[in-house]
């Protein structure tokens, strides 16, 4: 079982902002902006390359919650904004083996990203 499964789970703490049926979303612990938000499938999809077509509503949905995650923590709106970042593999700085979107914000982000 994933960490992030586990938190799904509820066997690991964690400051979860929306919940539905399909998808978890909850603070990174070790936030890199003012807003760091973890949004997850509840399917344990190990990460992005790895989806499948049968997969395509899921990934769907995940922006769409993302947005709508952005507008519930009140970074939405155009004047402040916000960035969502996946990584896939030991390049794209991928540490949890279970595909979640980072959805940063609270700050102007830096172009291009490190
Ligand atoms: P990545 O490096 O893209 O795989 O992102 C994994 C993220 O999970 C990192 O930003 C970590 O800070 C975050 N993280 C690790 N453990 C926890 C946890 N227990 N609760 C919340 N976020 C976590």
């Amino acid at each position: 079982m994933t960490l992030f499964e586990k938190i799904i789970a509820r066997e690991i703490p964690a400051e979860i902002v929306y919940e539905d049926d399909l998808c978890l979303a909850f603070k990174d612990i070790n936030p890199q902006a003012p807003v760091h938000v973890l949004l997850i499938p509840k399917k344990p999809i190990p990460r992005v390359g790895e989806a499948e077509t049968e997969d395509q509503a899921l990934l769907g949905h995940l922006l769409l919650k993302a947005g709508a995650v952005a507008d519930l923590l009140g970074v939405k709106q155009i004047d402040k904004g916000f960035r969502l970042a996946i990584n896939h593999g030991e390049h794209g700085g991928e540490t949890v083996p279970h595909l979640h979107i980072h959805l940063l914000a609270g700050r102007p982000l830096a172009w291009p990203p490190g």
